[in-house]
């Protein structure tokens, strides 16, 4: 990885972020431009550009993706009233960051 990437900056302590969940693969903190009263951005450590580029070999990390969101939402107390897990996939699917990662949105009023 020679560009520089913001999220390896992040996942490695040079750039800040309130980290509130780390795993052997992943950390999780706050989106800077939140979309919803919670909006978590859960990033694996690999810099993977995106889900083009994932490899067999990613599957534990994709699982550790998933159940920290799962974790994050019951963290969050939005569990019971529901929230999105999205994914952007490159321009066209809206990424802009491109360090593979996983939004967990949610909090309105249901
Ligand atoms: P995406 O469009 O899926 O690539 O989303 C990238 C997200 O990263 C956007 O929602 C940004 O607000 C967010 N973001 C960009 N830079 C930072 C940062 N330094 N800390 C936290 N979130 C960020
Ligand atoms: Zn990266």
């Amino acid at each position: 990885m020679n560009r520089p990437c913001i999220f390896c900056d992040i996942v490695d302590g040079r750039a800040p972020a309130e980290i509130v969940h780390r795993t052997e693969h992943l950390v999780v903190f706050p989106d800077i431009r939140p979309q919803a009263p919670v909006h978590l951005l859960i990033v694996p450590a690999k810099h993977i550009r995106s889900v083009n580029d994932l490899a067999p070999e990613d599957r534990p990390i994709l699982a550790d993706m998933l159940l920290a969101g799962k974790q994050m939402a019951q963290r969050f107390g939005i569990s019971a009233s529901g929230y999105k897990l999205v994914v952007n996939v490159e321009r066209g699917g809206g990424q802009v960051i491109f360090h593979l990662h996983l939004h967990l949105i949610g909090g309105w009023q249901r």
